[in-house]
């Protein structure tokens, strides 16, 4: 049966392909020591959910879905060999034995090895073939938590994987970087969850927020997701299919031609100079960064070097990483943010129950209640300066105690530096994101004290407007033209500008060409978004006259009917 599902269009683009319902349990498997007599038993159920996976192989060799005859017993050979591959089975056995953890936590660990291994191979085909690892490996473990599988299309050649989950933390997402799915599709996220950002930066099509689709769609189902009008279209028909085929390709050459603008400067038609940069998680980002002519790193969200692992990273492997990217920028700008922990991303086994945890301890407060981590961090950022054009940018902040801690906190750092003998760049500019209300109403404070500025639309219109950004039963509240983000954002770009304080918008809204030229106008010269966006942005800078927006720009301002303002935005980007 066709039908429709309509949830928030997070990352454009279109994709096609077969549902694969993954549940949260296979991502978050928990680690447990099991005493030693019951060892024995553990390894018993290990070898019998390998046995019962065997089985449901077995079965669907007699079930293969017609539509992919051919490749299936390829494909499933292929994964039954994976299955009785010692090197699945026999380190996990060991592991349950000399660690006593539990089997569940045993295969996971094996399961991440191989996958690492196999993304190490040159051969695209080999690199490729750690989906069919990865999906045995959760079909096991689905096994092993009582809830067997079902049968996966084959993955690759013309046959496209979706993921449809209930929920993905940014930290699941980013793991799938190497996991080559087609589209993202989930119940809950709102478009700035940084679960969206992550998908937008992947250049995934995504829609989130469906409320149902995990429970409605069932695995196999053929998908067309829909990233930008938001929509899921489940098992369509062929006129259908064939609509959205012609579509995708459209879109694709659509995005090859905006590439062409590559390295053309982003100015104005009155001959303003646009600077626009990229948002980055992972060092592995930049190569895309240049791809779409982007001149610098605004945001490196380094709390992802934090994410999907057990330990934290010393000062030695958050140095080289900071360096491989002000290196690799070659002299632009990179502006790495510290940290950002805390709400929607933890450090494993340091989750923290707050009753609310986007006004809890996160980004610079958690830094400054962990002075240690935040040493750590500072050190490893200030000897990456001597390598590039390297700024530092601190989230959150919102008083000028806050400013003042930070502040003695890198003097500390470069001070014992300085006495080690290492070098780093004595003049350092420290910004600061405004992203907070209190810090947009209070802007000097600001500009007094820090070197730059960066507004976090995503966090300032969350907290100006009270909607939690990862709740998709408030998602329709979260308003970027509502009068009150308009007004601070209309009073910090303008004051900034009069201070002489550089300041760019980080936020999503820096990646919307709905706000582009509203944000030109409001006097915002540098902007900083998801990579891929870059090229259509700059189309629409290059298409802009300043002069020209300024009269409908303040009509804006002074309207507080939101028909009448999407009217009026209509109207300046028509
Ligand atoms: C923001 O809040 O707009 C921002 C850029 O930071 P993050 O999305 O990481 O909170
Ligand atoms: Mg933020």
């Amino acid at each position: 049966m066709s039908f429709t599902l309509h949830g928030i269009a997070v990352s454009s683009g279109i994709a096609i392909g077969y549902a694969n319902l993954i549940s949260h349990t296979t991502l978050e498997v928990s680690h447990y020591v099991l005493p030693i007599k019951f060892i024995g038993e553990e390894v018993a159920r290990f070898d019998a959910a390998l046995a019962a996976t065997r089985e449901e192989f077995a079965n669907m060799r007699s079930n293969r879905p017609s539509y992919a005859a051919a490749e299936f017993d390829a494909f499933l050979e292929l994964q039954q060999m994976i299955l009785d591959d010692p090197l699945l089975s026999a380190e996990p056995r060991n592991m349950i034995a000399e660690e006593r953890c539990n089997a569940e936590w045993a295969l996971k660990v094996q399961m991440e090895t191989l996958i690492a291994q196999f993304d190490a191979f040159e051969d695209a085909y080999l690199r490729e073939r750690q989906t069919d690892v990865k999906q045995v490996a959760e079909r096991l473990l689905k096994q092993l938590l009582g809830q067997p599988g079902h049968v996966p299309p084959p993955s690759r050649d013309d046959v496209e994987l979706i993921l449809v989950a209930h929920d993905l933390s940014p930290a699941d997402l980013i793991q799938f970087k190497s996991h080559q799915f087609a589209a993202f599709v989930t119940d809950a996220g709102g478009a700035t969850s940084h679960t969206a950002i992550v998908a937008r930066s992947l250049n995934t099509p995504s829609v989130l927020g469906l409320r149902n689709a995990r429970e409605l769609i069932r695995e196999n189902d053929l998908l067309i997701v829909d990233g930008e009008q938001g929509v899921v279209i489940v098992n369509p028909d062929k006129h259908i299919l064939a609509d959205y085929k012609l579509r995708q390709s459209e879109w694709e050459l659509d995005r090859k031609k905006l590439k062409r603008l590559r390295s053309a400067k982003a100015n104005t038609l009155d001959g303003s100079v646009i600077e626009l940069h990229a948002n980055i998680e992972k060092p592995e980002d930049i190569a895309e960064v240049k791809e779409n002519g982007a001149t610098g790193i605004g945001l490196f969200r380094s709390e992802f070097l934090f994410l999907n692992r057990d330990n934290l990273p010393d000062e030695e492997e958050q140095f080289e990483a900071y360096r491989a990217v002000a290196v690799g920028m070659d002299g632009q700008p990179v502006t790495i943010r510290t940290f950002d922990l805390g709400a929607d991303k933890q450090i494993k086994g340091e989750e923290r129950v707050a009753n609310n945890p986007a006004l809890g301890l996160r980004a610079i407060r958690l830094c400054l209640a962990e002075p240690q981590l935040f040493r750590t961090q500072l050190r490893a950022l200030l000897r990456a300066t001597h390598y590039g054009n390297v700024k530092i940018l601190v989230p959150m902040l919102s008083s000028v105690s806050e400013i003042t801690q930070t502040l003695q906190f890198i003097e500390a750092t470069k001070k014992s530096l300085a006495e080690d003998g290492i070098p780093f760049d004595h003049e350092v500019k420290i910004g600061g994101m405004i992203e907070i209300p209190a810090a947009a109403l209070a802007l000097n404070v600001f500009a007094k004290r820090l070197d730059f500025l960066s507004i976090g639309t995503n966090d300032l219109i969350q907290y100006t407007l009270a909607i939690d950004r990862t709740d998709e039963q408030v998602a329709h509240l979260y308003d970027p033209l509502h009068p009150a983000v308009l007004h601070l954002l209309s009073l910090v770009i303008g004051s900034a500008n009069r201070y002489g304080i550089p300041i760019s918008v980080c936020g999503e809204m820096a990646g919307e060409l709905a706000y582009t030229r509203l944000l030109l106008g409001l006097g915002l010269r540098q902007f900083s978004m998801y990579s891929a966006q870059v090229p259509s942005i700059k189309q629409r800078v290059l298409s802009t006259n300043v002069p020209n927006i300024a009269t409908l720009t303040q009509k804006i301002l002074r309207t507080d009917d939101p028909l009448k303002i999407r009217e009026l935005l209509d109207m300046l980007n028509s």
